[in-house]
């Protein structure tokens, strides 16, 4: 896989599975944006890393949730690099509660970030896409947005919607020569999920075939191979990267 002479967006590249986006399509070549929305320092440092190690690499800070900010982002990107290769998608919250407990700001705010944020982004890199008759597009999305999970009723949404517009996407923007898919993690271990107890852990991990939680590098390589040639003939397709939880 060699991405050399390739622009790539990752949102929310500064921790967890994005950072680990980051770090692989750098490695392969790529010149790297990170966007991030508060990790200003984390941000700094992994660009202040890779940069060291010869990679050409930048950051800047865009709520992607926010349509001009989302623009913004884009547009930094095109005037300081001059294309737009590769966008991933990464960029995610939860707000978990059972419905009865949960707010309609806690609904909101997932939906907003995770769907829209993904909608925004989308809408922006496609006219530059389009201009070059080339892209490739990949969302994050998630096992739980096709299982479902109890608690997560905002997450589950915002991550099933997230599948169909890939396909929707993928279908419109075809002729154009750019793919979209989408990628959906299973249980994987960043911030998101240090939260839960470590028996509930063990019982995951105890469900899934190949017997232990995911890292982010497992994500990145999968998001690596979409955005390379080899992928060049795969749009619209969802690849479950989850141990073998869910087989469909
Ligand atoms: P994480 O470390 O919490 O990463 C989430 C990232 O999203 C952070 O870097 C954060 O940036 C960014 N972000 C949040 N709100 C944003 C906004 N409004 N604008 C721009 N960036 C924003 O968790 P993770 O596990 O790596 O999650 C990455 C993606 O994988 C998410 O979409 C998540 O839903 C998905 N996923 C994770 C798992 C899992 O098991 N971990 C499973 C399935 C899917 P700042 O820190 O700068 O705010």
């Amino acid at each position: 896989m060699d991405l050399k002479g390739k622009v790539a967006i990752v949102t929310g590249g500064a921790t967890g599975i994005g950072r680990a986006i980051v770090q692989k399509l750098a490695s392969l070549g790529a010149t790297v944006v990170i966007n991030y929305n508060s990790s200003k320092t984390a941000s700094e440092e992994l660009v202040n890393e890779l940069t060291s190690q010869g990679h050409t690499v930048d950051c800047i800070q865009a709520n992607v949730s926010k349509f001009a900010e989302a623009e913004k982002l884009i547009n930094y990107t095109v005037e300081k690099f001059g294309r737009v290769d590769i966008l991933v998608n990464n960029a995610g919250i939860t707000r978990d509660n059972l419905i009865m407990r949960m707010n309609e700001e806690d609904f909101d705010q997932v939906i907003e970030v995770n769907l829209k944020g993904v909608w925004n982004l989308s809408k922006h890199v496609s006219r530059v896409m389009m201009k070059q008759r080339s892209g490739k597009i990949i969302n994050i999305s998630s096992v739980v947005a096709i299982m479902g999970n109890v608690g997560q009723s905002n997450y589950c949404a915002s991550k099933a919607g997230v599948i169909g517009l890939t396909k929707s996407l993928a279908r419109e923007l075809a002729k154009r020569n750019i793919t979209v898919n989408a990628v959906a993690p299973g249980f994987i271990k960043t911030k998101m999920t240090d939260v839960l107890d470590e028996k509930i852990v063990d019982q995951i991990a105890n469900n899934i075939p190949l017997s232990r939680l995911g890292e982010p590098s497992d994500i990145a390589n999968v998001v690596a191979f979409l955005a390379s040639p080899l992928a060049d003939y795969i749009t619209g397709q969802v690849l479950n990267v989850d141990g073998g939880l869910v087989m469909q």
